[in-house]
Parts: structure tokens; C-alpha cells; sequence
């Protein structure tokens, strides 16, 4: 969208490019299709419905934490057998919910869990196709609150309990259990964390084989990282990379289906978060540009300690300056950036927080009671 069309916008407001996002699909589709990878979209990443539509069009099944967004995703026309439910408390209302629309997977993170599972199930005359969560003890090396496969997190079930827990799955009357579930962490770069994850799954496999116990799927999760520093030039995640690690290093059985729950490698880099400059104030040895968007909007580098890429829109000056980009709300961690270099910056000047198409809207808040943005869409 051209920045004229940008200007007339009230601000702020989330902007999505729509064709970066339909490019994203298809690369991600060509590859996935070549391996028979089945790929659910991890609805939490961005649950606005134009944008579900789009993934869920492509073909794309979804990846869901809460009734709420099972809901959504029926609403925008996910078909149930490509959902999977994930998250270590969900509530009898929401079990009943996918048990009541048949949906794909149940992954399963605890025994009690399980056992409620499968007298709902008995209740509704239903049976659960369930994978079981496990938590491999591998450390992604990311930032320790979106860490979730290590020992200390509250994810899964521990490799030691493994055998138990499929012991009782298998006897459950109402619960068919399809295969393991494994979701390690998130804005991982580095392929080596997937590459022990691999050589865990393969262990595991084995193992099981050797007790007759063998599944239809394996499930891997998400996490695939983006290049937050510079969108420009890398606007998609690598995903050959991604997937190459996984067909290179697991040894997949006959028929057995691989699956994956992307959800910021699909959607971040296709969103901003757009504002205006309210204020440049001169402070101690720094200035501030003080926007009108702010934590609330994008709670991600008050959240994470995350850096998105702040670029001003209409500054026609050629002369760099430093300055703390903060927003208006009553915090000191609502700041997007500090000592980033920007041209020369006014109050009026349009500002873009790049690759904000992920966990920016989806956790949007109204602290402060702020109101929560509008999404604006290119063609
Ligand atoms: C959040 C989550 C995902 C998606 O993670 P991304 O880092 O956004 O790819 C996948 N699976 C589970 C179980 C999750 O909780």
C-alpha cells in the first residue's frame, strides 16, 4: 500500500500485506506437498479472521489453545479433522467442544488430563484421537519465556513417564491414541535444537517398535524463527532449511505423517504496526520519540525483551539521529527501541514496527483502556 493511502489511516493500526502472506503459503505448500507434511497454522500467532481465511483457503489446518479459538477456526471453515488442540489446562467445555466437532488430535499434555478426556468422550458416545505431548529436555537456546521443552516448564510429559502414560492410553476405551506430540519453543533459528529433536524422536520410535507399540503421527510443533533485525531482505522465515532438517535427520516410518504447527514463520513478517509520532522530546542525553501506538498493541519487547525494526515512513531528511521510540502508556517497558537511528523524526511522521504480523494483534490488550487497533489489508 502506498504511504499516501498509509497517511489517511486514523493511527494506529495493524498492516497486513496480503500478497507476502499469500507467497508465504505457497512456498510453504510446495514444500510440505513434495513430503506429504501435513502443516496447522498456530491460530494464537494471529487470529484475525481475514488472515485465517486466507491460511485456512490455502489448505492449511490449525493448531488451537482455547475453545475460543476452535470457535474461530469453525467459523472461518477449518475443517475439524485438521485441527489440533494443544495447551496444559483445558477446561471440560472446550474438550467437549472438540469431542462434540470431531476434531483431528487432542494433544494431550497430562494423565489427569487423559482420564477426562476419555470420560467425556464415554459420556458423548465419542472417541479422542490423541497424541501425547512429550517433553524432550531439549533446551532451544531462545529467550527462557518461550522456552517450553525443557524439564523446568510445565509442558508435556517427562520421556521417563512416557511408557506409563501410553501404557494406560492404550487401554482407554475412548481414546485412540495417533501418535507423540513434541513442541520445543519458538523464534528458533538455529536448526541445531531440531536436530536433537530428531535423534530423540528416533530413539523413541525405536523403542517402541521393539514393544509393538507403533503410531500414525508424529508431530513436531512449531517455532521456526524470523529475522526480526532485517525484514527487508529476509521477509521469509527459511523454511527449506526447516523442513530439510527434518526429512535429513527423522527417520519416519511407513505410512506415518509428519505434522507441524507453524504459526510465526507464517504470519509475522506479513504485518506492521503503523503510528504517528505524537512528541520528540529532548531528555538527558537522549530524545524520545513518543508514539501513539504502544505495549498494549505490541506487548512483545516489554514481553520477551524482543526488537522489532522501527523505520519512518515520510521523514524526508538525509541526517541519522538517535532516539528511544517509547509509547504512551504508563510503563516503563513500553519502549519499542532504544538508541535506534532514525532519520530525522517530527511529531506527525508515520512510523512502522516491522514484522509485527505475530503475537502483535493477537495479544493486543486494553491497559490503560486503550482502544485496541484496526487491521488494514493491501489487496
Ligand atoms: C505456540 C505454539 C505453536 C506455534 O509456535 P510458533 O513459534 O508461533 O511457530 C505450536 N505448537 C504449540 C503447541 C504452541 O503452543
Amino acid at each position: 500500500m502506498p504511504i499516501q493511502a498509509l497517511q489517511v489511516q486514523r493511527t494506529p493500526f495493524y498492516y497486513y500485506d496480503m500478497q507476502l502472506l499469500r507467497d508465504t503459503l505457497q512456498h510453504i505448500k510446495r514444500l510440505a506437498e513434495d513430503k506429504h507434511y501435513a502443516i496447522h497454522y498456530a491460530v494464537k500467532a494471529n487470529g484475525n479472521p481475514r488472515i485465517m481465511d486466507e491460511i485456512f483457503q490455502a489448505g492449511l489446518g490449525a493448531d488451537l489453545v482455547s475453545g475460543g479459538e476452535i470457535k474461530a477456526a469453525l467459523a472461518e471453515g477449518c475443517s475439524p479433522q485438521q485441527m489440533t488442540y494443544s495447551g496444559v489446562g483445558k477446561t471440560d467445555w472446550e474438550i467437549r467442544l472438540g469431542l462434540d466437532n470431531e476434531i483431528g488430535c487432542f494433544n494431550v499434555e497430562s494423565v489427569p488430563e487423559m482420564m477426562v478426556i476419555n470420560q467425556l468422550a464415554m459420556e458423548m458416545d465419542k472417541t479422542a484421537h490423541i497424541a501425547i505431548r512429550v517433553n524432550p529436555d531439549i533446551d532451544a537456546h531462545t529467550h527462557r519465556y518461550i522456552t517450553t521443552g525443557t524439564a523446568h516448564n510445565k509442558f508435556g510429559i517427562s520421556i521417563e513417564d512416557l511408557n506409563q502414560v501410553i501404557s494406560l492410553a492404550l487401554t482407554l476405551p475412548h481414546i485412540h491414541l495417533r501418535g507423540l506430540h513434541f513442541h520445543i519453543g519458538s523464534q528458533i533459528t538455529d536448526m541445531q535444537p531440531y536436530v536433537m529433536l530428531c535423534d530423540t524422536i528416533n530413539g523413541l520410535l525405536r523403542d517402541y517398535e521393539q514393544r509393538g507399540v507403533t503410531f500414525q503421527m508424529i508431530n513436531v510443533g512449531g517455532g521456526l524463527g524470523v529475522d526480526y533485525d532485517d525484514p527487508d531482505n529476509h521477509n521469509m522465515a527459511d523454511f527449506d532449511r526447516y523442513f530439510g532438517t527434518f526429512s535429513q535427520h527423522l527417520q519416519l516410518r511407513q505410512g506415518q505423517v509428519l505434522h507441524f504447527e507453524l504459526g510465526r514463520s507464517i504470519v509475522a513478517q506479513c504485518g506492521s504496526l503503523i503510528s504517528r509520532v505524537l512528541y520528540v522530546k529532548q531528555g538527558r542525553g537522549r530524545q524520545f520519540a513518543i508514539l501513539d501506538a504502544g505495549m498494549s498493541d505490541l506487548i512483545r519487547p516489554a514481553l520477551y525483551q524482543a526488537t522489532h525494526q522501527v523505520q519512518n515512513l515520510t521523514s524526508t531528511s538525509d541526517r541519522l539521529e538517535r532516539y528511544d521510540v517509547v509509547g504512551p502508556v504508563c510503563e516503563s517497558s513500553d519502549t519499542f527501541a532504544s538508541d535506534c537511528m532514525l532519520p530525522t523524526t517530527q511529531r506527525g511522521d508515520l512510523i512502522a514496527i516491522r514484522s509485527a504480523g505475530a503475537y502483535g494483534e493477537s495479544m493486543a490488550s486494553a491497559y490503560n483502556m486503550r482502544s485496541l487497533p484496526p487491521a488494514v489489508f493491501s489487496l
